[in-house]
């Protein structure tokens, strides 16, 4: 029996035969052991969907042919994907019949979208499956006709056939006791030996019908489909080797963190690291699965491991920061009592559905960090007559994220020491024990991100 483990691929690693080729070599190489079978999850080829999503608005117009022009670059798209992909002559005709199946679906959805004149979120979802199940056709095929000397059978799963889901389209839930019922015996075909392929994104009801379960929602897919199945590690491939200490294109000297908890990369994701959303792969690591980030570019770099809980010693994993963010000082106008205007606050910003980033309250004035300037308009009207507000856009909040931000003797020290003379004007520290936060201006916060990951990581 093998152990299984999930690799899921997005867009840009499936966007034409040469990303794909890599994406087999892959598959070969970190998820075919002598121990090891993979799940493959994959999302359309890189533009699809968006591509989709035009072409079942265009086909409201009063002519089609814009949407059927639309429809025709996909088909030489993947029909191109096909023929450099795929050496054997039959199977690529096989690939293409398949494929041409699709398409005929999609022109007759344009058609009926055109004459019903009306677009639901139900048949919108039709539109949008197209993308992953024809790059999942051709993937599979060519990965088959690759693996099939050393004898190893690859098996196309359809998603909507296991990746059950409730009826909100466009957003649907996952419903994942179903899910992993209906993944039983997929599992156990893969655990005999068998490589799998599957499409990220995509579902269906109970009753069969296609459903998405949101944009970017492949990891989402893989975490779940990785907890149905068990599976020992799930591996996200992306274009970056994983989880920086910050973004290297500010400090070329920033490198990928080997293993990070959870909670770290969620707070490195939140304070505007461009890492994946950690939350959805909660569902994975919550079951104790490790999830992987890795490159598809750079295959061989260690990438980053999202584990639960990680028993760290390092003061420091890495530095997030945010440009221009609204910084909103606010000053009740009563001199007593300012619970009100904070009660009014906080109604605002409940109705607004705005999060702040970061808050610090002294007697009498609040700072709050927002990361839209959209709310200042809301929060002058309903707090007019209460409080007194001022607003300032061109700043920056930076963050630092570790688990020895809070036990490690004289680290405030070393921290502020970096910062230097720049002035900080709201610094948050504490709370969960893994977050710092400060505002500084805009064009001072490249150099003091700099300072801070030259002393802590260089
Ligand atoms: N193809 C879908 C999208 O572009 C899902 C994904 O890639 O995660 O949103
Ligand atoms: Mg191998």
């Amino acid at each position: 029996m093998h152990k299984l483990v999930v690799q899921k691929f997005g867009g840009t690693s499936v966007q034409d035969a040469e990303a794909m080729r890599r994406v087999m070599a892959i598959v070969r190489e970190y998820g075919i052991t002598r121990h090891h079978r993979p799940l493959v999850v994959l999302s359309a080829c890189a533009g699809v969907t968006n591509s989709l999503i035009r072409i079942s608005e265009l086909a409201l117009l009063e002519d089609t042919a814009d949407a059927i022009k639309e429809v025709d670059g996909l088909t030489t798209r993947h029909a191109t994907i096909v023929r450099d992909l795929i050496k054997d002559k039959r199977l690529q005709r096989d690939v293409l019949k398949q494929l041409g199946d699709i398409w005929s679906d999609l022109r007759k959805l344009v058609r009926g979208v055109h004459l019903l004149n009306e677009l639901t979120l139900r048949s919108r979802d039709h539109f949008l499956s197209v993308g992953e199940r024809a790059s999942t056709l051709i993937f599979s095929a060519a990965l088959g006709e690759a693996l099939k000397k050393d004898g190893l059978e690859v098996i196309l799963y359809d998603a909507r056939e296991f990746f059950i889901t409730s009826r909100e389209f466009s957003q649907a839930r996952p419903l994942t006791r179903d899910i992993e019922r209906k993944m039983r015996p997929i599992r156990s075909q893969i655990a005999h030996g068998a490589i799998g392929v599957s499409q990220g994104f995509i579902g269906a009801t109970t009753e069969g019908i296609t459903t998405t379960i949101g944009r970017g929602g492949s990891d989402f897919s893989a975490a779940l489909m990785g907890v149905a199945v068990r599976a020992q590690e799930i591996q996200i491939w992306t274009d970056v080797a994983g989880i920086y200490t910050c973004d290297p294109r500010l400090t070329p000297a920033a490198a990928p963190i080997p293993t990070v908890s959870f909670a770290e990369a969620s707070a490195l994701a939140l304070f505007g690291a461009k890492v994946l959303h950690p939350e959805t792969i909660w569902p994975a690591v919550e079951k104790g699965i490790p999830v992987r980030v890795l490159s598809s570019n750079e295959p061989e770099e260690e990438g980053t491991t999202i584990l639960g809980e990680v028993a760290q010693t390092r003061p420091l994993t890495g530095i997030a920061f945010k440009r221009n963010v609204l910084l909103s000082q606010i000053s009740p106008l009563s001199a007593m009592p300012t619970l009100e205007s904070h009660a009014v606050l906080w109604e605002t910003l409940v109705e607004q559905k705005a999060v702040p980033l970061a808050i610090s309250q002294t007697a009498h004035h609040a700072l709050y960090v927002f990361e839209h300037a959209g709310i200042q308009t809301a929060l002058r009207q309903e707090l007019n007559g209460l409080a007194s507000i001022e607003f300032w856009s061109d700043r920056s909040l930076v963050t630092l994220v570790g688990p020895g931000l809070e036990t490690t003797p004289g680290i405030a020290l070393r921290i502020f020491k970096a910062v230097g003379k720049t002035n900080c004007e709201l610094i948050t520290y504490g709370g969960d024990g893994i977050v710092v936060s400060f505002i500084v201006p805009d064009d001072k916060m490249p150099s003091v991100v700099k300072r801070l990951h030259k002393e802590f990581f260089e």
